[in-house]
């Protein structure tokens, strides 16, 4: 099973090392899908947790124990790509790199897999093609 989480790190552990050691101990595959770390700020990570179940829920007790605050990412984001229109202003403020513009076509590229799902192109997008929904 893969599951996503937001990794919240209060700012005296923001350098430790907490995904590879969770790695380590749990043989749980974590992809980083977003970072927001600064050193003596509190910082965020958004990852993707790759393993079985109970090996999983070892790995968020285990990032609760040394602080780190974990909530799972259960919003998806809806897009009506066919009416897109490529004016390309929700690329602008997509910092994960999920919209981006082809530079030979100048169509939209959509890859969901580096969506951490913040919002920010469903209020900057003029034809309101974006919306987020909670995971059934
Ligand atoms: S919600 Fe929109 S702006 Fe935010 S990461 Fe996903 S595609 Fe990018
Ligand atoms: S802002 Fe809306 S219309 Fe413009 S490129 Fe993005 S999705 Fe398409």
């Amino acid at each position: 099973m893969n599951k996503r989480y937001v990794f919240t790190f209060p700012p005296d552990i923001v350098n430790r090392p907490i995904v590879s050691e969770i790695a380590k101990h749990f043989d749980v595959m974590v992809n980083i899908l977003n970072a927001d770390v600064t050193s003596g700020r509190e910082g965020k990570l958004v990852v993707e947790l790759e393993g079985i179940e109970e090996n999983i829920r070892k790995s968020l007790e285990y990032a609760v124990s040394a602080g780190i605050g974990c909530v799972p990412l259960l919003k998806q984001l809806q897009f009506d790509q066919e009416a897109c229109v490529a004016c390309g202003v929700c690329t602008s403020v997509c910092f994960s790199g999920a919209l981006t513009m082809d530079s030979e076509s100048w169509e939209l590229i959509y890859d969901p897999e580096q969506c951490v799902v913040c919002g920010r192109c469903v209020k900057a997008c003029p034809l309101r093609l974006f919306s987020i929904t909670m995971e059934g």
